[in-house]
């Protein structure tokens, strides 16, 4: 069977990493059919817009796409083309696993946590107020009125909405995970204590959502304490269950926990679509240097393997992944101790010795 499957290079380091990952998926002996079509600042100046309408409808048509990271200009221009993937496509469960593999170099080498996180709501659902602008003096006022609490005039305001809606789909996706991949615990992170009707509100669908499944086992952690947890004993937790913020922060640290972002994959799946790509960004600084670790993108791809029910292919291409890691001797910079980092290869070297691993 050949699948169809919509290719976005993306910009800064995503055109080399997704070259590489498409050489060692076609490796696997699966067959592809690519559109290739490509998002971001590079198209602005062809069609308009960071996201032409071509792309959508191509990942639309496929309903599975592998993409390469996007640059978002930090605090001016264009909005995230990422975040407005997710949206446009309800994109809802971001599913990001943590995953030690032998050796890396790291305080731990026990980890096997799965990151599900909210994609469309919380602080990322973009409605945001600029400080200065009539709309956003008008929102203070409005606040003011109906809280009673007083905010200061110079304020820039961005809004948290978390839907009871939101909520329950993404803690079935979680559960629903469990069940499917023989995990045996969700645990739900929140402030709930300080923003109870928003974080509670989360809390409070999850822990309801929680008693259809008591096959799973069900615990919560405010988030701060989280971040000690995480670096002190990680290998306690199993799916972590998260609202937008609090998955994006936690994806970095768990990524940092298994070796780097080099090694931390990601898909974002709804309904009907489901696009998968690396935890890190589009690190611009490195754009063309056949420097950095194609192994978090290739991972992403095996998870799409998975996805497309090539269960044997993603075993192969993960097992060959782990080898490269073991063996350490065809490895970018990032997985090296910094006096072995004259010894790491390029990005297209270590799809080259992984191809090589799949015989
Ligand atoms: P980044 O993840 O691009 O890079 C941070 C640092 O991590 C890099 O400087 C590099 O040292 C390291 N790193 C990242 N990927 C690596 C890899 N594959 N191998 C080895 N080292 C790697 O984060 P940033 O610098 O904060 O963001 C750069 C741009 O990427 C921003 O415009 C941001 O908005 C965008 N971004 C895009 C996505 C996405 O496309 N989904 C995700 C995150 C950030």
């Amino acid at each position: 069977m050949v699948h169809n499957v919509t290719l976005i290079p993306g910009d800064g380091i995503g055109p080399e990493l997704t070259e590489a990952t498409q050489r060692v998926l076609e490796a696997t002996g699966v067959k592809f059919n690519w559109d290739i079509v490509n998002a971001g600042v590079d198209v602005i100046e062809e069609y308009g817009t960071p996201l032409p309408e071509h792309v959508v409808e191509s990942i639309r048509k496929n309903r599975v796409a592998i993409k390469g990271p996007i640059t978002t200009p930090v605090g001016y221009g264009f909005r995230s083309v990422n975040v407005s993937l997710r949206k446009t496509l309800d994109l809802y469960s971001c599913l990001r696993p943590c995953k030690s593999y032998a050796g890396t170099s790291t305080f731990f080498n026990n980890i096997d946590i799965v990151i599900v996180r909210e994609n469309t709501e919380d602080l990322y659902a973009g409605i945001e107020f600029e400080q200065g602008k009539s709309e956003t003096a008008e929102i203070i006022q409005m606040v003011e009125r109906l809280s009673g609490s007083q905010l200061r005039k110079d304020s820039g305001i961005s809004i948290k909405p978390i839907s009871v809606t939101g909520s329950e789909r993404i803690s079935r996706f979680a559960f629903e995970y469990a069940r499917a991949n023989n995990r045996r615990k969700v645990t739900a992170l929140h402030k709930a204590n300080i923003m109870k009707y928003s974080d509670g509100l989360f809390l409070a669908v999850a822990r309801e959502v929680a008693q259809k499944y008591p096959d799973i086992e069900f615990e919560d952690r405010i988030i701060d304490n989280m971040t000690m947890q995480m670096v002190k004993n990680p290998a306690q937790f199993d799916i972590l269950l998260c609202p937008n913020l609090y998955g994006d922060i936690i994806s970095d640290l768990g990524a940092g926990l298994v070796g780097g972002l080099g090694l931390a994959p990601g898909a974002n799946i709804g309904d009907e679509v489901a696009l998968f790509e690396p935890t890190h960004g589009s690190a611009p600084k490195y754009k063309g240097m056949n420097k950095v670790n194609p192994m978090a993108q290739m991972l992403s791809g095996v998870m799409m393997l998975k996805h497309l029910k090539e269960n044997e292919a993603a075993q192969r291409l993960e097992d060959a992944i782990a080898a490269v890691i073991r063996e350490g001797k065809k490895v970018t910079y990032d997985l090296l101790e910094e006096e072995k980092r004259g010894q790491a290869v390029g990005t297209s070297q270590v799809a080259d010795a992984i191809i090589e691993k799949m015989g």
